[in-house]
C-alpha cells in the first residue's frame, strides 16, 4: 500500500565484481540508510557501500503501520530523569524523520499532528490519566483526552502524544537514494549478502560479487539470524496489515477520527491504525491471528494465512470504527518484525576485531529508533560512546530465546495459553 502512495523513481543497480571499501552496510531500511547518511555527513572521504537484497524499504521500513512514536519498547524507567532521557532519544529520532522528509521527500511523506494511545477499560483510562499528568510534570508533552473527546468506539480515554507523527517510510527511503548516491555512497540493490566472513578485513559474498570492508554494519533487523548473527536473540515475527481505499472527508468525520495521525490500543493483542497521506485507513494487529511465527524463522505463510488474518483485522477495525462495516479492504500485506525476549532493542559494536556494528530488535516499535540508530552507529564508529552509554539499548546483550523446536512450541503456548500477543508492550 505504501508503494501505491509513492511516486519516487527507483533506479537500481546490483553489484557485479569485487570492491574494497572502508565500511559496508547490509540492509536498506531505516537503520542502514540512516547509517549511510550519518556516516557521509561526517566523513566526506569515507568509503561506504550499502547492500540491499531487494530495494530500499522493501523490509519492515516500507511495510509498517506508519506511526512514528516515542519510547523504547520494553523499558520501564524508575526516575523522571530516566523517563526524560528515553523520551529525548526517541524524540530525536522523530525530529530526524521530519528533517530528512522535509529535505528530501515529496510533501506529505511525514506529518506530525500526534498519535493516540486509546484505553478500552475505565480503570486503565483512569491510570492513563494519572500517567499523562506525571509525564507533563516531568516536562514531557502528553494530553489526556476523555471519552467524550474521542470518536473511537469502546474508548474510555486516550493519551495524545503531540510530538508523534506519521511517515511513508517507502517514500522517504526512495527519496534518500539520489542524495546518497550523489554524495558518493555506493548503493547496490537486488544484491543479497549470502555469506559473511569475519576478520580484520570482512568479506561479504553476493551472487555476482564480493565486498571487502574494514567494518560491517548489520542493518538487517528481523533477517539478521538468516545471516548467521543474533540467532538466539531475535525472533522474526510476521505481522499482517490492511488498508482501505482512500476515504472521503465525510467518512473520517463519521468515524470520529480527529486531527491525529494514528492510534494504538492498550490491549496485549495490540491494534494500530493510521491515516495515510492518501487518506486510507491502515489497520493492523488486534489479536494473535494478525501475527505469525513460523518454524525456524521461515518466511510468511501463503494466501490462506493472509485471508484469515485479513478477516480477523477487518472485524477488529469495525469494532473501533463501526461506520466502516461495509468498507472493502483495498490492500493487504505483511512485514517481518524483530522481537526480542524482553522487547528491548540493541545497538552496539562487537566481534573479535570490534568491527561488527549492529542495531536491531525494535520489537515492532522501531521507526524513530531505527532512524536514530544511524546516528548511534556513526558515533560508535568515530569512537564516541559517551552520548549513548546510559540508554538501555547501548551494547545491550539480547536475552537468549530457546532453540527449535522449543521456540516454536513456546510461541504457540505463549500466544494460545496467555491470550497475549507477542508484540505486547513491555
Ligand atoms: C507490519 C509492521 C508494522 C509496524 N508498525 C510500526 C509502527 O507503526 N511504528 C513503529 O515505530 N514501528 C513499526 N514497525 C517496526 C518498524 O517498521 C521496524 O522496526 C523498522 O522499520 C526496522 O528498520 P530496519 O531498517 O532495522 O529493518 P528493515 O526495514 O526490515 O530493513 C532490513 C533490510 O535488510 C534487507 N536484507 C535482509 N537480509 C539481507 C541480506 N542478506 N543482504 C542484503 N540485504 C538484506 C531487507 O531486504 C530489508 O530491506 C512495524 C513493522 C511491521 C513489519
Amino acid at each position: 500500500m505504501w508503494v501505491a502512495e509513492t511516486d519516487v523513481p527507483r533506479p537500481t543497480q546490483k553489484l557485479t565484481g569485487r570492491i574494497v571499501t572502508d565500511i559496508a552496510i547490509v540492509g536498506g531500511g531505516f537503520t542502514g540508510v540512516s547509517t549511510a547518511w550519518h556516516l557521509r555527513q561526517r566523513s566526506p572521504g569515507l568509503g561506504i557501500v550499502l547492500l540491499e537484497a531487494c530495494t530500499l524499504g522493501s523490509g519492515a521500513s516500507g511495510r509498517n503501520g506508519g506511526q512514528v512514536l516515542n519510547w523504547i519498547n520494553g523499558v520501564t524507567p524508575q526516575t523522571p530523569e530516566a523517563t526524560r532521557r528515553i523520551h529525548g532519544a526517541t524524540r530525536a529520532g522523530i525530529d530526524l524523520a521530519e528533517e530528512l522528509a522535509t529535505r528530501y521527500a515529496p510533501p506529505g511523506t511525514f506529518r506530525r499532528q500526534g498519535c493516540l494511545e486509546v484505553y478500552t477499560h475505565p480503570r486503565r483510562a483512569e491510570a492513563a490519566h494519572q500517567h499523562a499528568e506525571s509525564l507533563s510534570a516531568a516536562g514531557i508533552p502528553a494530553e489526556f483526552l476523555p471519552a467524550s473527546a474521542l470518536g473511537v468506539a469502546g474508548a474510555y480515554g486516550a493519551i495524545l502524544d503531540p510530538l508523534a507523527g506519521r511517515l511513508n517510510g517507502y517514500a522517504l527511503l526512495g527519496a534518500l537514494r539520489p542524495p546518497l548516491v550523489a554524495s558518493g555512497v555506493s548503493v547496490y540493490e537486488h544484491t543479497p549478502v549470502r555469506r559473511v566472513h569475519d576478520g580484520v578485513e570482512i568479506v561479504l559474498e553476493t551472487p555476482e560479487g564480493e565486498v571487502r570492508a574494514r567494518a560491517l554494519v548489520l542493518a538487517t533487523n528481523a533477517y539478521t539470524p538468516a545471516l548467521g548473527f543474533f540467532r538466539r536473540g531475535i525472533l522474526p515475527l510476521h505481522s499482517h496489515v490492511l488498508a482501505t481505499a482512500p476515504l472521503p472527508e465525510a467518512d473520517w468525520s463519521r468515524m470520529g477520527w480527529g486531527h491525529w495521525d494514528g492510534f494504538t490500543d492498550d490491549l496485549d493483542r495490540i491494534a494500530y491504525a493510521c491515516r495515510t497521506p492518501g487518506d486510507r485507513l491502515l489497520f493492523g494487529g488486534g489479536g494473535n491471528p494478525a501475527y505469525a511465527y513460523r518454524f525456524g524463522g521461515a518466511p510468511v505463510g501463503g494466501a490462506r494465512e493472509g485471508d484469515r488474518a485479513t478477516r480477523f483485522m477487518q472485524a477488529a477495525m469495525t469494532r473501533y470504527f463501526p461506520t466502516l462495516a461495509q468498507t472493502p479492504v483495498a490492500h493487504r500485506w505483511s512485514g517481518t518484525l524483530a522481537i526480542t525476549l524482553d522487547r528491548v532493542c540493541s545497538m552496539g559494536v562487537g566481534g573479535a576485531n570490534r568491527n561488527l556494528y549492529h542495531a536491531l530488535g525494535y520489537s515492532g516499535h522501531g521507526i524513530a529508533l531505527a532512524l536514530l540508530a544511524g546516528r548511534v552507529i556513526a558515533d560508535l564508529y568515530e569512537g564516541n560512546h559517551e552520548a549513548w552509554r546510559d540508554l538501555p539499548f547501548y551494547q545491550k546483550r539480547l536475552l537468549p530465546l530457546p532453540p527449535e523446536p522449543l521456540r516454536w512450541l513456546g510461541y504457540q503456548a505463549y500466544t494460545r495459553l496467555t491470550g497475549r500477543s507477542p508484540r505486547r508492550r513491555g
